[in-house]
C-alpha cells in the first residue's frame, strides 16, 4: 500500500514536470538561483578583497608606560595585554625623560597652562618606550588604551581598568600615523 502510495507521488511529480508551464517556471527559478549565486560570489570575493587589504595595513605606534605604570609595577601587566592581542613588540627601552623631550613630545600641549604639571609628571621617573606593530595597531591600540581621563574611561581599557586620574593615566599610544612617525623618531632616532 505504501508502496504504491509513493510510486503514485513519483507519477504525479514526472507528470507535473512534463507540463510546460510548471517545466518554465522551474528553469526560471533555477536560472534565478544561478544569478543568486553568482552574485553572492562577487560579494564574497569583493569582501575577501576588503579583508585582505584591511589586514595587510600594518603600522607602526609608539606607547609610552608613563612613570606611573612603573612605580605601580604594572608594566609586564600592560606589556602582556598587547602582546594577547596579537601586537609585535619592535622596540623597546627605559629612560628618564627630559624636560626637552617632553617639550617635543607634547608640542600641542605647552601652551597649554597645565603643561608645567605634565612636564614634571612624565620627566619625575624613568618609563618605558617601546614600539608596537600590527595590523591597524593605532587606531585598536588607542581603543585598547582609552580615553584620556582614567576617571571617565570605559572598563575593559587599560585607563578604565587602572587609572583614576586624568594626568596620571598609566600610558600614552600616539594618535595618528603622522605622530607615530614623529614620536618614534624622538624616541629611538636610531632605530631605522
Ligand atoms: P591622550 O594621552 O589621551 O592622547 P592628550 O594628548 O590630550 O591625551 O594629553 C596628553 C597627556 O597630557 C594626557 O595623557 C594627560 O596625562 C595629560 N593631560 C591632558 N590634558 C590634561 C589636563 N586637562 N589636565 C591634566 N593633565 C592633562
Amino acid at each position: 500500500m505504501v508502496n504504491r502510495f509513493r510510486l503514485f507521488v513519483i507519477w504525479l511529480s514526472l507528470s507535473a514536470l512534463r507540463s510546460p508551464t510548471i517545466r518554465f517556471s522551474v528553469s526560471l527559478s533555477k536560472q534565478a538561483f544561478f544569478d543568486l549565486v553568482a552574485k553572492n560570489n562577487q560579494k564574497l570575493i569583493a569582501d575577501k578583497i576588503d579583508n585582505m587589504i584591511y589586514e595587510t595595513k600594518i603600522e607602526q605606534s609608539l606607547i609610552l608606560l608613563k612613570p606611573d605604570a612603573v612605580q605601580r609595577k604594572l608594566v609586564g601587566e600592560l606589556i602582556s595585554r598587547f602582546e594577547r592581542k596579537g601586537l609585535t613588540i619592535v622596540a623597546m627601552k627605559m629612560l628618564q625623560m627630559t624636560s626637552e623631550m617632553a617639550k617635543q613630545h607634547y608640542r600641542d600641549l605647552v601652551d597649554k597652562n597645565f603643561f608645567p604639571q605634565i612636564e614634571k609628571y612624565i620627566t619625575s621617573e624613568p618609563l618605558i618606550a617601546m614600539i608596537l606593530e600590527g595590523s591597524q595597531a593605532i587606531s585598536i591600540i588607542r581603543q585598547m588604551v582609552g580615553p584620556t581621563d582614567g576617571a571617565q574611561a570605559p572598563a575593559g581599557t587599560i585607563r578604565g581598568d587602572y587609572a583614576m586620574s586624568y594626568r596620571q593615566n598609566l600610558i600614552h599610544a600616539s594618535d595618528s600615523s603622522e605622530s607615530a612617525q614623529r614620536e618614534i623618531n624622538l624616541f629611538f632616532p636610531d632605530q631605522f
